[in-house]
């Protein structure tokens, strides 16, 4: 190599360290200049005086020099810094055989209920693993119990996609494949390893408790056709009956205790309308869907693991292609809920609000409370492909939440439980006041002519005795004459000390009465918390009127507020 590149090479490096960590390092530089050119190691001395004179000159450089001077190798910086990305992802997502460039994962929701945060650590893994391995990933809707699955779910599951910004390359449903699975049914029936069983739902688990087979097991195939014919044609007798796999009553997997693989349910379904009334489960219709759509991979959560084997069995017997599957564990969210069954029994007592009540860690929940999709990722990612169980609190999540808003939500004066406060004597000048919309970004101010008569918070208020002192925040002082308990008398002091109180206000005039719903954990222990959502009457300035729904704004001194209705002026806590 000639000299002037080792040189550039050097300055190169102590540019984008300095960039980095705000100075560069001497033994950095060397480190990264070393491995690139190794036959420096022969005059360590000369590098040494070299590299220090290139570090000095480069941490002598204002940020603004520092950036001019690294313009040229800016896209270069930018490339590298993906790649070393890319890597460490790669490393955390690392999927034992997956291949690049011939990789197919899936994110299989059944439509029956809202997404929640753990689904959103899911997809995002899923794609995050499609994009590492160059390969693709498909939303695949698991709906095959019509019973419970709507459109209005998948709709909602489409929603949260987009919103969190989670991109899928194609979309399918297993109803549009029930024909073809009954082939397979029937392939099964014909191999003698599947049977109909019409015992009863406690006979059939008493069955796989004690690890003996009823006498339908001993049915031959050609019975079992004709048995599973009766089901589909909605024969008379055919009520109860289920298709089995005849797989092993005693195994120590209780999921290869031969499991259900179709049963009746005749009534409408959602997409397929009444075309079917013997209904795969899922699993019958995971293994086969995934194998006919293409998918190599599989990540799913450690709770599933029981069932990779009949999955994988099915399969085996079909003599279809099988995927691999890895597994992650499970995010779960404490003192929350995310039981269906659970939440729908809140919602039908009036304890929530629905499926988007705030307190949920829905993504419908966590969209309507304020939380931005940037955090949720954050938040999910951090996880990665971790094994172990996480069982962690929402604070980490609101934190990161707060950590984003905070550039952009506008500060605001909110008043509780409000105490007048009348000051007759500002002069003139004094009642045109501008505040900032917040204290370092520029965005602009909110102006008000004031009127004589205030508003500050009752806790403020308490404090007081006559003669003392407080500052209207961004405002002017003012000095007590005189409380009666209702109403505080007041007069204007041009020139407020330092060391006084500032407080919150509105101005009468300037305000707007509104509410604040205060969210906090829904259970305690097992229990609904009673006081997870507790309402707060006050008064907020009357800029908040020019506030949308949905818009951030914070409340100096109370917290981060979401506006959720105007017609009520209702705030959500953050
Ligand atoms: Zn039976």
């Amino acid at each position: 190599m000639a000299g002037e590149d080792v040189e550039g090479f050097v300055r190169k490096t102590a540019l984008k360290n300095a960039l980095g960590y705000g100075k560069a390092q001497v033994p950095a530089v060397i480190g990264k200049v070393l491995s690139r050119f190794p036959e420096l190691k022969s005059d360590m001395k000369k590098l040494s005086a070299q590299v220090s004179g290139i570090v000095k000159e480069v941490n002598s450089m204002s940020a603004a020099q520092l950036k001019k001077a690294s313009a040229e190798h800016a896209e270069e910086f930018k490339s590298e810094d993906r790649k070393r990305a890319e890597k460490s992802a790669q490393h955390n997502l690392e999927l034992k055989g997956a291949v690049a460039g011939n990789f197919m994962t899936r994110f299989p929701p059944e439509p029956n209920g809202y997404m929640q945060i753990g689904h959103a650590k899911a997809a995002w893994t899923e794609r995050e693993a499609a994009d590492m391995y160059k390969g693709s990933m498909a939303l695949y809707f698991d709906d095959t119990n019509p019973e419970k699955e709507r459109q209005e779910f998948v709709d909602a599951i489409r929603k949260d996609f987009k919103w969190l910004g989670i991109r899928y390359d194609t979309e399918y449903f297993a109803s549009d494949n029930v024909a073809q699975l009954y082939r397979y049914a029937e392939k099964l029936i014909e191999m003698g390893k599947a049977y109909v069983c019409q015992c009863a739902p406690e006979e059939m688990k008493e069955q796989r408790m004690r690890g003996v087979g009823c006498r339908h097991k001993r049915q031959k195939p050609p019975k079992n056709m004709e048995m599973w014919r009766d089901m589909l044609d909605g024969a008379k007798g055919s009520e109860g009956m289920v298709l089995r796999l005849g797989a092993n009553l005693k195994d120590d997997n209780t999921s290869m205790r031969d499991p259900t693989l179709f049963r009746i349910k005749a009534m409408e379904h959602y997409r397929q309308g009444s075309a079917y009334r013997v209904w795969p489960t899922y699993m019958f219709n995971t293994p086969i869907i995934d194998s006919m759509m293409g998918v190599t991979d599989v990540i799913r959560s450690k709770e599933f693991e029981l069932v990779d084997e009949p999955y994988l069995h099915i399969l085996t017997l079909l003599k279809l292609r099988k995927p691999r599957i890895h597994s992650i564990a499970r995010l779960e969210i404490k003192d929350n809920l995310t039981s269906k069954r659970k939440i729908n029994e809140l919602i039908g007592r009036g304890l929530l609000w629905g499926y988007d009540d705030p307190r949920l860690v829905t993504i419908a929940g966590l969209r309507r409370r304020g939380v931005l999709p940037a955090a949720i990722k954050s938040f999910v990612t951090r996880f990665g492909m971790s094994k172990s169980e996480s069982r962690v609190g929402i604070d980490m999540l609101l934190a990161e939440n707060r950590k984003l808003i905070d550039r952009e939500a506008k500060r605001l004066f909110f008043v509780e439980k409000p105490m007048r406060v009348v000051v007759r004597d500002i002069p003139e000048g004094a009642r045109d006041v501008k505040l900032r919309l917040h204290p370092s970004s520029d965005m602009g101010h909110r102006r008000y002519r004031l009127s004589s008569e205030f508003f500050i918070n009752s806790y403020d208020a308490n404090k007081l005795t006559k003669g003392d002192q407080i500052r209207f925040k961004d405002a002017f002082s003012i000095r007590v004459k005189a409380l009666d308990g209702n109403m505080i008398s007041a007069e204007y002091v041009p020139e407020g000390g330092n060391d006084i109180a500032r407080v919150q206000w509105v101005n009468e005039g300037n305000y707007i009465p509104c509410k604040t719903y205060n969210v906090s954990s829904l259970l305690v222990g097992e229990e609904f918390n009673n006081e997870s959502l507790v309402v707060k009457e006050g008064y907020v300035e009357s800029h908040a009127e020019s506030m949308s729904v949905g818009e951030i704004a914070q409340f100096e001194r109370v917290g981060f507020f979401k506006l959720d209705s105007k017609s009520d002026m209702g705030f959500i806590s953050l």
